[in-house]
């Protein structure tokens, strides 16, 4: 998962683009770069979190009023400076671009751009390849002089990407002398949000992002969502074009409600808060079903995501609602470090649970999601040291069985602890007297159930084995799985 934002304006945008990075530093806490033009192409990248990486001084040589950001978070490529984002490439015209997602045709799409297209690729990373073949889309094509023309040129290179480039990216690049372009992929896997400023003098600015969490700091109104298949040019005087080139089903991603988004973003003109109370909600109905005669004396969130649904399934129970496990908020998101290593390491240190609200307690801890089940197995145990009378677990998700190849870490499929155990075995492992999950009809309920929105089937295919993009079969698991192990192996 990475986050993206490209911004034209008729100010400076370094800035803006440095506090997109930070709104967006829970999609990837890697590496973070930004990308701005004026007369020529400014860069700043580097590897860590963005308050690490910019700072007043490299922040003035990104001048220049429309600019791109990245925030990384590896699911393909390797872990060097060479791999973080945005990418560039100075034929034709001088074009940047930054991408959030995966393509999962890599392989063909990297020899095309090698071989027939003779293009060097300096890295193994899946946008490189888009940058690359994007631009030899443009390069076949005689700069035109006005911006209608070019709107046109667009819409068949980026038609050709459509048509050719398979999984999921949602993209913003920069092209010198032309200005900002935006696209999704035709199934709108990964999140894009648009927004528009208008100043003093009537001129209007406009922003995309993977989330609108920056939108209220930098004054900018939400207008909605960058369609799947949808192209927007913004040119160099503010004139904005759009286009959506493919209609299919609208299909984005269903982890971003459960876990990745912001609480207060709204994707797909859907609230992400919202669709977690309504996660909790469901869940809750669903217990009292199961369960009738079994009541928790108390709902405690495995912090952070999941304290919206535990907040409305205690509600919906009458049951007290507790923060009795302490996050550490100066430790990193444990789902999101790369290597299992770290990930188990950071669980202690991160959770601190409160013995007060947990000893002769029958304590029901609310997760949004079983991935590996490491944490929850941790956080299990932690309760029966700390004197829990009887622990249940109940998941906002349904069992996450397949992996994700549109660009959440979930890579193989040994490493999901329901694609390998049924249900009752996984109540063993965690040691819990009651595994409730929820069911995929109820997750779809709590997203779609309201809001102005045009989602068709939301993705989810770690959860029923269904890939959206219908790019996906066995050969090409096992492919993709070998070579997410060797990337995260160094080989
Ligand atoms: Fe999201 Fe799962 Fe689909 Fe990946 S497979 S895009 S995590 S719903």
């Amino acid at each position: 998962m990475c986050g993206i934002a490209g911004i034209y304006s008729n100010k400076a945008v370094a800035s803006e683009l440095y506090d997109s990075i930070i709104h967006l530093q829970h999609r990837g806490q890697d590496a973070a770069g930004i990308m701005t033009y004026d007369d020529r192409m400014h860069k700043e990248k580097g590897i860590g979190l963005a308050k690490e990486i910019f700072n007043s001084e490299n922040m003035k040589l990104l001048s220049g009023n429309i600019g791109i950001s990245h925030n990384r978070y590896p699911t393909h490529g390797g872990f060097s400076h060479g791999e973080v984002q945005p990418f560039w490439t100075s034929v034709p015209y001088g074009i940047a671009l930054a991408h959030n997602g995966n393509i999962t045709n890599y392989n063909e799409m990297a020899d095309e751009v090698t071989q027939t297209e003779n293009r060097y690729l300096n890295t193994t990373s899946d946008s490189e390849v888009l940058l690359h073949y994007f631009a030899d889309q443009l390069h076949s094509n005689k700069p035109p002089k006005s911006s209608e023309k070019f709107f046109d040129i667009l819409c068949d290179a980026v038609s050709n990407i459509f048509t050719n480039v398979q999984g999921a990216y949602s993209v913003v690049s920069l092209i010198i002398g032309k200005g900002l372009v935006v696209f999704r992929d035709p199934q709108g896997i990964r999140p894009l949000v648009k927004g528009q400023r208008t100043n003093s003098n009537g001129s209007k600015d406009y922003i995309f992002a993977s989330e609108n969490t920056m939108f209220y700091a930098l004054g900018y109104e939400p207008t909605g969502t960058v369609l799947p298949g949808e192209l927007i040019y913004v040119d160099e005087q503010g004139n904005i074009f759009n286009k959506r080139l493919v209609k299919t089903k609208f299909n984005p991603c269903i982890f971003e409600y459960v876990y990745f988004a912001r609480p207060d973003s709204t994707l797909n003109d859907v609230s992400v808060y919202r669709s977690r109370l309504r996660m909790g909600q469901n869940l809750a109905k669903s217990w009292e079903k199961k369960y009738p005669d079994k009541t928790p004396d108390i709902v405690i969130p495995a912090p952070s995501t999941a304290n919206t649904s535990a907040l409305s399934f205690a509600h919906e129970l009458g049951v007290r609602y507790s923060e009795g496990l302490y996050k550490n908020t100066f430790i990193g998101r444990t789902f999101i470090m790369p290597g299992q290593k770290e990930r188990k390491k950071s669980v202690k240190y991160k959770l601190v649970p409160q013995e007060l609200e947990i000893r002769d307690k029958k304590v029901l801890i609310m997760d949004d999601s079983i991935v590996r089940g490491n944490t929850s197995r941790e956080i299990v145990r932690m309760l029966k040291d700390f004197g829990a009378k009887e622990v249940y677990f109940a998941s906002a998700c349904p069992p996450v069985k397949n992996p994700c190849f549109y660009g959440v870490d979930m890579p193989t499929k040994d490493e999901l602890i329901a694609g390998n155990m049924t249900e009752d075995e996984i109540s063993s492992y965690l040691d819990v007297d009651i595994l409730l999950y929820q069911e995929i009809d109820d997750l779809v309920e709590a997203v779609k159930r309201k809001g102005n929105h045009h989602i068709d089937d939301p993705c989810m295919a770690c959860l029923n084995g269904k890939y959206v993009a219908n790019d996906i079969d066995d050969l090409k698991v096992a492919k993709i799985e070998t070579m997410r192990i060797k990337d995260r192996n160094g080989a």
